[in-house]
């Protein structure tokens, strides 16, 4: 069978880098590649997969982030049999909401998750494509947390290393492919 290192590689391959994307200086990894090869899709889904039942942890929930946390999230829910619930940005979502709002580098962003949509004590993980400075995954824990759910770990494709988010995680953190 292929090590792992090999299949982490190969969806490295499959992450393009874009530079000046949204702003000027901002060298933004484009994930979308990855989505449009079936395989590599798959295999991202399955590494998650197997880093969940490595860690022996009982999910009852995948919690994705809106937007791109919705494609890895939802294959993910089926795989471990779970429940998918998403996490928006304020504003989307009908009925009773509990709100969270964090910091961005230049202003704030609130997001937010259907009140009953995650019940106390069950167990979480998040997912979303990548862990910049880790303020929105940080942001989405204390969402889970103000419904009392325990989160039992942060999942994302991508890691941006150099920019530290996982030090404002206080969760456990696992990304697959490191930049
Ligand atoms: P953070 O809150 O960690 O600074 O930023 C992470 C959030 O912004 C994620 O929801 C992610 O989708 C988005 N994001 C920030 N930078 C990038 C990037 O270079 N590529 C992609 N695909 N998403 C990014």
């Amino acid at each position: 069978p292929e090590s792992k290192g090999a299949r982490v590689d190969r969806i490295r391959s499959f992450i393009r880098t874009c530079p000046d994307f949204p702003k000027p200086g901002i060298p933004f990894k484009d994930i979308m590649p990855i989505v449009q090869n079936p395989d590599v899709f798959f295999d991202t889904i399955a590494l998650l997969e197997e880093h969940v039942k490595e860690t022996g942890a009982k999910v009852d929930v995948v919690a994705g982030l809106e937007a791109r946390g919705f494609l890895f999230g939802p294959p993910l829910a089926l795989r471990l049999k779970c429940a998918f619930v998403p996490i928006r940005k304020a504003g989307k979502l009908p009925g009773e909401t509990v709100k969270c709002s964090y910091a961005l580098e230049y202003g704030q962003d609130t997001i937010e998750i259907q009140r009953t949509a995650v019940h106390p004590n069950q167990n979480v993980v998040i997912v979303d494509d990548l862990i910049a400075t880790g303020g929105t995954m940080a942001g989405a824990c204390t969402l889970l947390e103000t419904v009392q759910a325990n989160v039992v770990g942060c999942l994302a494709v991508v890691e941006l290393d150099y920019l530290k988010g996982r030090e404002n995680i206080k969760h456990d953190v696992h990304s697959l492919v490191h930049f």
